[in-house]
């Protein structure tokens, strides 16, 4: 099954086999992790993503709760920071570039903001090989359509 189906602005061909199988082979660095960052997003998680979302990612077969890989990069008073990566197999058929536009040199990671009141929450969608974070190995010759869910976002605690 290869169905067509967006998520925010992106619109992907989504292998949900091959994503499955993803899913399957474990040893992600955030499964079954238990550091405090982990557990906090376990907790959260439901809540933490846009509801508006909530439909798509389940259709893409990604459970919020079970990221590949995750960590903090801010820690405020009464706020966290955090990035959280899931991964799918798929082909990236249209939405916002992974790369925000002019600037040749030192390229920059371009976030669409999926929501800004009452936390900012951006999402970047790109081919696993333009991000530079861990990523699935999958079979040879599907390596190449692993597309990685990348987001940023404030949580509350
Ligand atoms: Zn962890």
């Amino acid at each position: 099954m290869r169905p067509t189906l967006p998520l925010s602005t992106w619109i992907i061909a989504v292998d949900l086999d091959a994503t499955r199988s993803i899913r399957r082979q474990g040893g992600h660095p955030a499964e079954e992790c238990l550091c405090a960052d982990c557990m906090t997003w376990k907790r959260v998680a439901a809540k933490a993503l846009p509801s508006g979302l909530d439909e798509q990612l389940k259709r893409l077969g990604i459970e919020k709760d079970k990221p590949t890989d995750l960590y903090v990069y801010g820690r405020h008073e009464g706020r966290l920071d955090f990035r959280v990566m899931f991964h799918v197999v798929g082909k990236i058929l249209s939405g916002a570039s992974p790369w925000l536009q002019g600037s040749d040199e030192g390229r920059m990671h371009n976030y669409h903001v999926v929501q800004s009141e009452p936390t900012w929450v951006g999402l970047r969608v790109s081919k696993a090989w333009d991000s530079f974070e861990y990523a699935p190995h999958v079979e040879k010759d599907v390596q190449s359509d692993v597309v990685c869910i990348d987001f940023r976002l404030q949580v509350l605690v």
